[in-house]
């Protein structure tokens, strides 16, 4: 549905400067979603710098009679922060933490502050907020406040609501209040206010008693039984808590603290039936764990069929369980962990399960007490549903059943009929989660763009939730009502309640200020006009360049790949892993791969207008994606934007032609050849003065970069000393010789790529004198043509020159064709340049030369690596008493390649080797370079790499394999860094390493390094 435009708004949230105001189509829509599967065009997004900020915006929004939804990570599954209204995304900017009183235990934060991020904060203070939700990574407190939000540890430290201590928040009047527990000094709300609401939990108090369900996971409704007479504990904030930013905007939060979980001992209870793990989930609870979280057979399926989660699997896993459960001690006491573990181990017994039985009675438990496995175990858990979320067909894993709570004595007829539920509906489910407290998650198979599959929706839902409120149970457990569950009020609390919820919202909020339509007044759950995937719509079909063929939809499957964004977040972590490295900079939901892909899907499906794909708003959409490939391994569902920005570009380039920049460095391996020969007048834009500054005027370099510098020593495919190489015209028939005596595993192809060709040659110095000295036989690939060297096509790429791309890269085969026949490794120095093998050339080369092509591409570190564990390698190397620090390329951590450099720099005796926590270098090719974008190069740099680097020892060897990453620790830390394979020459013994590479220095402090670039 359009929302209404409102150019006044606009105008006066402008003038009064309440921080980053957007009401373009573009933005409306990326906030138009959250991870429900609903779809609604908010009227605009405004994004304050300040509380003060927020409150003016909102103060606007009352008087204009313009509703608003108060947004944090946007993570909410049921659609509470999707509204026709003004959305103000408090994640960005309102994230301090105001106080801290270690002491008391308690601190008070604004509400944009992650999770994560304030258990950060924490730490060194000994202290943790313990409500340890999934999104943890993303989910700001404000939100969970919303949510009344649930860890896997509520048995132990209960929901949210346990856990907040007061609220500050305007209220819909534009009245500041305080609210917190009744008789506290500095509460402070309106008398009226707490007059009726008081009254009405009074006047319900029975009501509550009798409709409210009695398990520990109910966030459905208002809480009102936080207000009954019969409490002498009365917090006012707890009203505030699962209200779901229909009451009031929350402007501070105080929170109680909990010290950190020591030492753990984990129970892994193997079941032979699911039916059995439901049955026994009642029992364990007497022992008092923190928590029972549950892994079904489907789960452990998929979770083992992943390379890096197999070796955890197998470790704690025994036989073919039907059913885990994860039981987890936490006491102070170790000893008294053991002993409940020990006990758990008996009460598996006493409930006749036996390793030695058949059957449904299979089963015991598995002690757990390396905290390494332990995290494993919770990764594992965690990629499971990930898994599961990534199909690829059209039919996706809906959330709107997946968080009812039952009492756990009903829990195994619960999960029996409901099972039997989904099969009468034609579909589906795989259980996970909180067995512990009743609240399993389940997500039945459906696609919502059809109407049967709409139909069956709404069939489970009836079934489900009439199921639950037979048992007594919560049909809102962890998620919150948003538009999915607040339908269903009246049938689980009845008339009555529903009627009082309508009257603490109106006492609140009589104008309907607060993100009306959630909790209460909703509209229908399955009102197709609300989701995501409306009635209409759909994408044209549209020319692609790549292979999307694993996805349905138009663009040959691009639409499907696109839409695999459920918006789960995971994207906006601020810290771990490297995905999303722009959005740790600029903390904007357009800079993320989940805002990306959103804009994507709207635009194909013509939600933004003609044109949209190709449009300057698109442009400014992925101008930021540095294309380091992160979420094609770290996003849950697999989106690949690295990927998608190349249909982009390349659709813009179509039409538009490209910038001389753009030219510049697309063609570079075209004019690289040339360049070399007029080195010295290429190199002068970094040594007359002004000169950068001209070249920024017309071709965008930005002034502030020295740019990479020619030479005219470039490495030549014949120049190594070491190599006796047939001709070109002979070496056909060099290979066919040898075809026919056989190959002895000890050839292989260096692939020189471009950046190390031309400028910096001693790498692939170092590469072949490794190689060689490991008594390798080396082979470079040359063109049929004998022309300019090959080339991968990244650079093309880049740029969107697709069928360039495809040119090069069909030329690089050819000439790869004949060592391929012969199952030689093609070994590459550079990871951006060797991963094309793997991922983009297969998709533009779909022939079965790409696909051998790409299994036999590896980096020079996989290669040694590997040879190294099969037993073949035999490099003498000679010890170094250093310590090593390791930068990972974005190319290798997508391609799960670090272990591999940390085992090549490991053959060095004594070498000590550790590798830098760091997201994206910030440099990414050419996005360094550019005027417009450097100064989030430079800022996504110092997010973690440039100050590790900057604490290094000096004698440290800073070890980094991308060329550009060199180029940005060079520029921003005044460090040398070096390819690996300069390292292990460095390190050959005597006689074994070459003249020329005698002279390799370790990483030097820029100012006693050779002359700058500029
Ligand atoms: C994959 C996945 C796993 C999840 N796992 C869990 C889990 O383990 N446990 C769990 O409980 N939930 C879980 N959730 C749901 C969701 O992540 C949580 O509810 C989370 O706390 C929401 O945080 P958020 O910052 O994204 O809030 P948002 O979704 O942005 O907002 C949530 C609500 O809070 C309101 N709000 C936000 N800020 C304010 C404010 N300043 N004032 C007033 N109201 C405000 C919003 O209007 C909205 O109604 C999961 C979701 C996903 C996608
Ligand atoms: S490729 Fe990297 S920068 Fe681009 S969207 Fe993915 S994670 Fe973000």
């Amino acid at each position: 549905m359009p929302a209404r435009l409102m150019p006044g708004l606009e105008r006066r949230l402008k003038a009064d400067q309440v921080g980053d105001v957007r009401f373009d189509a573009f933005t409306r829509g990326r906030y138009s979603t959250d991870a429900s599967h609903y779809q609604i065009m908010p009227m605009g997004v405004v994004t304050p710098r300040t509380i003060a900020e927020a409150e003016r915006a909102i103060a606007i929004c009352r008087a204009e009679r313009v509703p608003v939804t108060a947004r944090g990570g946007g993570t909410s599954q049921a659609g509470q922060t999707v509204n026709e209204s003004l959305i103000v995304d408090c994640s960005a900017h309102l994230d301090r933490v105001v106080s801290l009183d270690a002491a008391a235990r308690r601190c008070v934060v604004e509400p944009g502050i992650v999770l994560d991020e304030l258990n950060r904060k924490l730490k060194p203070s000994g202290l943790w907020f313990p409500v340890d939700i999934s999104t943890a990574s993303r989910a700001t407190i404000g939100g969970m406040v919303g949510n009344n939000s649930c860890g896997a540890r509520s048995l132990r430290y209960g929901n949210t609501r346990e856990n907040v201590l007061s609220i500050d928040a305007m209220l819909a009047d534009g009245t500041r209040a305080h609210f917190g527990r009744m008789g506290d000094a500095g509460v402070d709300v309106p008398q009226t206010l707490v007059r009726d609401l008081l009254a009405i939990a009074a006047r319900e108090s029975a009501e509550i008693e009798r409709r409210f369900p009695k398990v520990q996971r109910r966030v459905g409704g208002y809480n009102l039984d936080a207000l009954v007479p019969s409490r002498n504990d009365i917090n006012l904030a707890h009203i505030l808590v699962g209200s779901e930013g229909t009451l009031a905007f929350s402007t501070k939060i105080e929170l109680k603290l909990s010290p950190l979980l020591g030492r753990r001992a984990v129970g892994a209870c193997h079941f032979g039936s699911f039916h059995e793990a439901m049955l026994a989930a009642q029992h364990i609870v007497k022992l008092n764990p923190i928590a029972v979280e549950l892994i079904d057979r489907t789960m452990l399926g998929l979770a083992r069929d992943i390379a890096m989660f197999k070796p955890t699997v197998d470790a704690f896993l025994r036989g073919e369980p039907e059913a885990i459960l994860f039981v987890e001690f936490a006491e102070a006491d170790w000893d008294e962990n053991l002993r409940r573990l020990e006990q758990l181990g008996v009460l598996i017994g006493d409930l006749g399960l036996s390793w030695d039985k058949a059957g449904a009675k299979w089963g015991g438990v598995v002690e757990v007490l390396d905290p390494k496995l332990q995290a494993g175990i919770t990764e594992v858990r965690t990629a499971g549903l990930n898994i599961m979320m990534s199909m690829k067909e059209a039919g996706k894993p809906i959330s709107f059943v997946e968080d009812c709570a039952l009492p756990l004595e009903h829990l195994a007829d619960y999960t029996a009929r409901l099972t039997e539920i989904f099969e009468k509906n034609g579909t589906r489910g795989t259980w996970y989660a909180h067995a512990a407290v009743g609240c399993l998650h389940v997500r039945p198979v459906l696609n919502l763009r059809l109407d049967k599959d709409v139909r069956a929706m709404r069939a489970i839902a009836e079934d489900a939730f009439a199921m639950v409120r037979e048992y007594k149970g919560s049909h809102s457990g962890e998620h919150g009502d948003g538009i999915v569950r607040s339908e269903f009020h009246e049938k689980m609390f009845g008339a009555e309640l529903v009627q009082a919820f309508e009257e603490v919202k109106d006492s609140f909020d009589p104008q309907h200020l607060f993100n009306p339509g959630k909790i209460v007044r909703a509209p229908k759950f399955d009102d197709r006009s609300n989701f995501r995937y409306g009635p209409g719509y759909r994408a044209d079909d549209m020319t692609t360049a790549l292979d999307w063929s694993a996805y349905p939809g138009a663009g040959g499957g691009f639409q499907g790949a696109v839409e695999m964004c459920n918006n789960n977040g995971a994207c906006r972590a601020l810290e771990g892993g490297v995905m999303c490295p722009s959005y740790r900079v600029t903390r904007d939901e357009r800079d993320v791969t989940r805002g990306r892909a959103n804009t994507l899907r709207l635009a194909m499906t013509g939600q933004l207008g003609p044109d949209a794909l190709t449009s300057d708003e698109m442009a400014e959409t992925l101008k930021l994606c540095v294309s380091c490939k992160a979420c094609r391994r770290e996003c849950p569902t697999g989106v690949d934007m690295a990927r998608m920005k190349i249909e982009v570009l390349r659709a813009r380039t179509e039409k538009f032609g490209l910038s001389l920049h753009d030219r510049l460095i697309g063609y570079l391996p075209r004019y690289a050849p040339y360049a070399a020969k007029f080195s010295w007048l290429m190199n002068l834009r970094d040594s007359i003065p002004g000169a950068a500054k001209v070249s920024e005027a017309i071709a965008g370099f930005s002034a502030q970069r020295s740019l990479p510098k020619w030479r005219s020593d470039i490495f030549k495919d014949s120049s190594w000393p070491g190599l006796s190489r047939p001709s070109t015209s002979s070496f056909k028939q060099d290979v066919d010789a040898r075809h026919k005596a056989g190959h002895d595993g000890k050839e292989v192809v260096l692939f020189a790529d471009t950046f190390n060709r031309y400028f910096e040659r001693e790498n692939i110095d170092a590469a072949a004198a490794v190689l060689e000295s490991a008594g390798y036989r080396i082979h470079f690939a040359t063109p049929g043509d004998g022309k300019r060297p090959l080339c991968c096509g990244r650079t093309f790429l880049s740029i969107g020159k697709v069928e360039e791309a495809r040119h090069e890269a069909e030329r690089t085969l050819a000439a790869l064709a004949p060592y391929l026949e012969r199952g030689m490794p093609v070994i590459g120095l550079e990871p951006s340049c060797l991963f094309s093998f793997r991922d983009e050339i297969t998709s533009l080369v779909r022939s079965d030369l790409a696909r051998r092509a790409a299994d036999a591409a590896l980096l020079f570190e996989e290669f040694l690596a590997r040879e190294a564990e099969a037993g073949r390698l035999n490099l003498a190397l000679a010890p170094v008493k250093k310590r090593a620090l390791l930068h990972g390329h974005c190319h290798q951590k997508s391609f799960d390649t670090m272990t591999a450099v940390e085992a090549a720099l490991k053959l060095i005796p004594d070498l000590q080797v550790e590798a830098i926590e760091s997201t994206c270098c910030g440099m990414a090719g050419a996005f360094g370079y550019h005027a417009d974008t450097i100064e989030v190069s430079r800022a996504m740099g110092e997010l973690s790499l440039l100050p590790a680097v900057r604490n290094a020892p000096d004698d440290a060897f800073i070890v980094a394999d991308g060329t550009s990453c060199r180029h940005q620790i060079h520029d921003g830390a005044m460090r040398e860094a070096v390819h690996v394979a300069r390292v292990l020459a460095m390190s050959l013994k005597e006689g074994q390493k070459p003249a020329e590479l005698t002279a390799l220095a370790p990483a030097r402090s820029h100012a006693s390094a050779a002359a700058p670039d500029n």
